[in-house]
């Protein structure tokens, strides 16, 4: 008679890490993991896509080739200061 139409009640789960900028989440922000009790992951979306990034962003990081830079300023120094004379 009186049925609850659980659709309508979000069920909410803690984000377990703990530089979660906003732990607390209904169930539908954290994704699915079958080989967890609840059969979602102990990270939210949020989580799963910055520490994703993080690690992209560290894999590609280039070192800025300042020397070859610096080189190429001195030549052109060098070059102008011949051209006055
Ligand atoms: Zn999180």
């Amino acid at each position: 008679m009186n049925e609850l139409n659980t659709n309508e009640v979000q069920q909410m789960k803690r984000c377990s890490n703990k530089n979660c900028k906003d732990p607390v989440k209904p169930i539908t922000e954290f994704p699915k993991n079958k080989a967890s009790k609840d059969g979602h992951s102990h990270w939210c979306k949020q989580c799963h896509a910055d520490y994703r990034r993080a690690r992209h962003v560290k894999m590609t990081v280039v070192e800025p080739d300042t020397d070859n830079v610096e080189m190429a300023e001195v030549e052109a120094e060098v070059l102008t200061a011949g051209t006055l004379d």
